[in-house]
């Protein structure tokens, strides 16, 4: 595999309201092969050239063991914004398995973002890291229908894999949640697909669903977005274009009747919803116990 210089994996996240309330982000991948049409990483502004192509950086566990001992705060690393820490490459590879071990061996919690299955292989690293600092899993799930998944995401886990991992997880005691965006409007934006998911979640013993009811398109990205709408769904183009232009979010039409069933099913299978509630399961350990508690 290709390998690019790094100076540093491990930065400082950046704070949202509406994100996950982690203290440090880290890609050791660049570039990710999973080939999600809607693929915001592939915009010009993050200036990743040959965004298909996974790299590895050059000396990664080195770099992140020195950035951990550098950091004078513990606190949770959160992986899989840009990149996919389980692309397929990391199967052979084993740098986000490694980056694990050092995240345990140093005290820090982590939390992952991924489409992959392979994310089951590292379950014995987060029982270890759960057992001092916060573990949380997030498994991106945009469609319970497996044929719309090959044209909209075509190289992930199929769904059904998907959340057989997170049911292995959960039965290890882990947290895990799914992430359900982007819903794209005019393709996966249904009643059915968003309460489906929610469904499965709960099945699969996930404690939270969040959802983004819709996407957001700008620069070259929007250009791929609407050449594969071309290439999977003819005239879906022209609908995009009709209504939202040039527009950044592109909200489904159908948001607040989405919200709604989506907001009902949640309460019905007693799934967190809400960030804020969501994040306490980033706590440390012992705050957790007392929210829980409380
Ligand atoms: S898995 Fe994530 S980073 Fe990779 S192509 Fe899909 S959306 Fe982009």
């Amino acid at each position: 595999m290709n390998l690019i210089p790094a100076k540093q994996i491990v930065s400082k996240s950046k704070k949202s309201a509406y994100w996950f309330d982690t203290e440090y982000n880290m890609n050791i991948y660049k570039g990710c092969s999973h080939g999600c049409i809607y693929c915001d990483s592939r915009s010009d502004c993050y200036h990743i050239e040959n965004f298909d192509s996974v790299r590895a950086k050059e000396n990664a566990l080195q770099i992140i063991e020195q950035d951990l001992l550098s950091k004078r705060k513990k606190g949770v690393i959160s992986s899989g914004a840009m990149s996919d820490p389980y692309n397929p490459f990391e199967q052979r590879e084993e740098l986000t398995r490694g980056a694990l071990e050092l995240i345990h061996r140093h005290r820090f919690g982590i939390h992952i973002m991924t489409k992959s299955d392979l994310v089951a292989r590292d379950i014995d690293l987060f029982e270890k890291i759960n057992k001092h600092s916060p573990v949380l899993v997030c498994m991106t799930i945009t469609t319970i229908d497996d044929e719309l998944c090959k044209k909209i995401e075509p190289r992930v886990s199929a769904t059904f894999d998907r959340f057989a991992a997170i049911q292995k997880l959960t039965e290890h005691g882990l947290n895990t949640g799914v992430l359900m965006m982007p819903i794209l409007p005019f393709v996966n934006d249904t009643i059915e697909n968003v309460v489906g998911i929610v469904e499965a979640a709960a099945k699969a013993g996930a404690k939270f669903v969040y959802p983004a009811f819709g996407v957001t398109l700008r620069q070259n990205q929007r250009d791929y977005y609407y050449n594969q709408l071309d290439k999977h769904f003819p005239g879906l183009k022209q609908k995009y274009m009709n209504t939202y232009r040039y527009e950044y979010n592109c909200s489904s039409l159908n948001q607040k009747g989405l919200h709604i069933a989506f907001k009902n099913a949640c309460e019905k299978e007693k799934l967190l919803y809400k960030i804020n509630e969501i994040n306490c399961l980033l706590k440390p350990k012992n705050e957790e116990e007392q929210l829980t508690l409380f």
